[in-house]
């Protein structure tokens, strides 16, 4: 089992303009572990707990050729002793087509590549069907780690916390982080989650999560009162990294030596800093950043990014 203790507390000073610096505090989850990044961990935990319960033989699950789920799932289920498959996206791919591929088939994941439009029909019952009879020992786990093991995983980030922030930010793709920390953080705190995808469908992805747990629906609504969901800083979409990205991930890892990756926690600072900028954040509130990792994806723009060069 992971063990979170490296996932320490950071005090942050960034300089913003001639005035006082913006202090907050960010959640390390990013050192947890170097190939299980962040938040993937704590949307794993329980789902690996349980495959060994059932006495199951393995995990199976999905992901994208440069997936950071796919690869924490393949290294998190081998110290587990449990077996994995991954269902990758792209029937033209094989075990050698990138950095990330080779990473899961080396940890011993299975890899099954298959096309775009099979990938879109990975949740209906007619696919899970067959895929239960191609391996029907194995525990399913959604894309992203999207399900009620995954939310109650993300609750503990915030109780390695002291639970006092007036404002917690962080990024967000299928929603389940933030809907782990909603559950989990004190009811005075607004849950800041940016979206880097396009599109608005995060909030009620959320409220899902949240259902999942709560079973009660005027009690999830007790809950998304204190959510706030940023669907414009995904910077053109999922994975869409254009250069002022960059050079903010750039003129970040200057002003405080922490790093960022574009595809997810850049996009979410930025927004973290605008609303302080902007007075939507105020000097004297708390804050914290949750670093939900991310850092092997960034390798895809290792010429663009300073903290990965001379590496
Ligand atoms: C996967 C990932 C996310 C998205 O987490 P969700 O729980 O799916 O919202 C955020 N940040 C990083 C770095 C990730 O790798």
């Amino acid at each position: 089992m992971i063990n979170t203790s490296k996932s320490i507390i950071e005090k942050v000073r960034l300089p913003i303009g001639k005035g006082e610096p913006f202090s907050f505090d960010v959640k390390r989850d990013d050192l947890i572990d170097p190939v299980i990044s962040g938040n993937k961990w704590r949307k794993l935990k329980y789902n690996l707990l349980n495959a060994a319960d059932r006495k199951n033989e393995g995990v199976i699950t999905f992901g994208g050729p440069f997936s950071n789920h796919l690869i924490a799932t393949a290294k998190a289920a081998s110290e587990a002793n449990l077996g994995s498959i991954g269902i990758v996206r792209g029937e033209e791919l094989n075990a050698e087509s990138n950095e990330t591929l080779k990473a899961c088939h080396s940890l011993g994941m299975k890899l099954v590549f298959i096309s775009r439009s099979s990938y879109r029909e990975k949740e209906e019952p007619i696919f899970l069907k067959q895929l239960h009879n191609d391996f029907p020992n194995y525990f399913l786990i959604p894309e992203g780690g999207r399900n009620y093991y995954g939310v109650i995983g993300c609750q503990e980030i915030i109780s390695e916390t002291d639970n006092d922030y007036d404002h917690i930010y962080l990024a967000g793709g299928t929603g389940t982080t933030g809907a782990g920390l909603l559950l989990g953080a004190s009811k005075n705190t607004r849950v800041n989650v940016v979206s880097a995808l396009k599109g608005s469908f995060l909030e009620k992805e959320i409220n899902q999560l949240l259902y999942l747990v709560l079973n009660d629906h005027e009690f999830v609504e007790t809950y998304l009162d204190r959510l706030v969901v940023h669907n414009d800083s995904h910077f053109g979409g999922y994975a869409k990294v254009p250069t002022e990205l960059l050079s903010y991930v750039n003129e970040f890892f200057k002003a405080t030596d922490l790093k960022l990756d574009p595809i997810y926690t850049a996009k979410a600072m930025f927004q973290m800093e605008s609303d302080y900028r902007n007075g939507v954040i105020q000097h004297k509130d708390k804050v914290l950043f949750i670093h939900t990792g991310g850092l092997q994806g960034a390798l895809s723009w290792k010429e663009s990014i300073t903290y990965l060069q001379n590496l």
